[in-house]
């Protein structure tokens, strides 16, 4: 089991490597400890800050630690889960794929190198797309299906160069959209089948996974709106988003996601970031789409990816995410001033 099978542990010659070590899941499960353990940090991690966790020093374990992560997912068979779970392992796949192509290439001695042609042909992409010196062009079919669920308008067809059927991508536009082929490749086949002596040896760590989950979801239901105990990063995203700045697409969702998550509704949101609610309505239906909840409210990490973690305090040291903030400093407040009578002090 090589190095590139642990940091990529949903390509096939990494489900083939575990095929060939003759590991029995039953028995991993039953015989317990690091990769049992490594596979529980992996939804947890996901759940509480959408990354996968630190990667286990041994190969071996972080490799294991993956099938081990989705039986657990499958053993507690929410939608929501299979969703934050298959898109923390594609953002770790996507931060590693950068780091591992544009820094020295990682080079294993038997599983070969990770490089963009490798992943492409993983994804049977490699008659799709058309690598060039700045990024690529992508046949229109695989842009369709790949950028279907990317944040942000810019990613649709409309306001892009369409030519011959291709559609031109920069280098880190093709590398969110190998994001998005592995969250498809993780979902794939999501949730298994789990076998009762194997769900038997996992009832702690489902247990486990549901507490997180009521941690994760409870903020969601404040609804209570305090703007002055909301967290710093929401409060200079709300400043720049009243003083008609308009935000880039990634800190919009943001602020927005963290609105609605708290229970505001789309005209109160409007209102209280002073956009016209037409301005607001084609996000805001997105963040709550068919599906419900494709746009949790961000994790700190995700924040801190995209510049918008500003302003941390002493609290920001303990809490996930943004929502686990105001959650926290909401805590106990009875009969808040009604947020619409602050706005004008603002
Ligand atoms: S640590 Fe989290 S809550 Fe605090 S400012 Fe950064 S993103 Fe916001």
């Amino acid at each position: 089991m090589e190095r590139l099978h642990a940091r990529y542990p949903f390509l096939t010659a990494a489900r083939e490597a575990v095929e060939a070590a003759g590991v029995d899941l039953a028995d991993l499960v039953a015989a317990g400890g690091q990769p049992v353990e490594r596979g529980l940090d992996r939804v947890e991690s996901a759940i509480t800050d959408g990354t996968v966790g630190d990667p286990h020093r041994t190969p071996r374990v972080e490799l294991l630690s993956y099938p081990v992560a989705r039986v657990l997912v499958s053993l507690v068979d929410r939608p929501e889960l299979t969703r934050v779970y298959a898109r923390a392992e594609a953002a770790t796949a996507h931060e590693r794929l950068r780091s591992d192509v544009e820094g020295e290439a990682l080079k294993s001695t038997a599983g070969g190198e990770m490089t963009v042609e490798r992943l492409l042909a993983e994804f049977d992409l490699d008659r799709d797309v058309d690598l060039d010196e700045d990024g690529a062009r992508v046949g229109v079919s695989a842009y369709l299906r790949l950028a279907a669920d990317l944040d942000g308008e810019e990613w649709r067809l409309a306001v892009r160069d369409l030519s011959d059927g291709w559609v031109p991508v920069e280098r880190e536009e093709l590398y969110a959209l190998l994001r998005a082929a592995v969250r498809d490749r993780v979902t794939e086949g999501l949730p298994l089948p789990v076998p009762e002596a194997v769900a038997g040896n996992l009832e702690s760590e489902r247990e486990a996974i549901e507490s997180a989950l009521a941690d994760y979801d409870s903020p969601r239901g404040i609804d209570l709106v305090v703007p002055g105990l909301f967290p710093p990063c929401m409060r200079a995203l709300l400043d720049r988003a009243r003083s008609g700045e308009d935000l880039p697409p990634n800190s919009a969702f943001a602020l927005l996601s963290f609105l609605t998550g708290i229970g505001m509704d789309r005209d109160e949101v409007a209102a209280l970031c002073d956009l016209d609610p037409e301005a607001v309505e084609y996000r805001v239906s997105r963040l709550r789409g068919e599906n419900g909840g494709d746009y949790p409210p961000p994790s700190c990490a995700t924040m801190q990816v995209y510049g918008d973690c500003v302003n941390k305090d002493d609290l920001c040291e303990e809490i996930p995410t943004p929502a686990n903030y105001y959650a926290r400093r909401i805590d106990g407040v009875e009969d808040p001033t009604d947020w619409r009578e602050t706005l004008d002090a603002d």
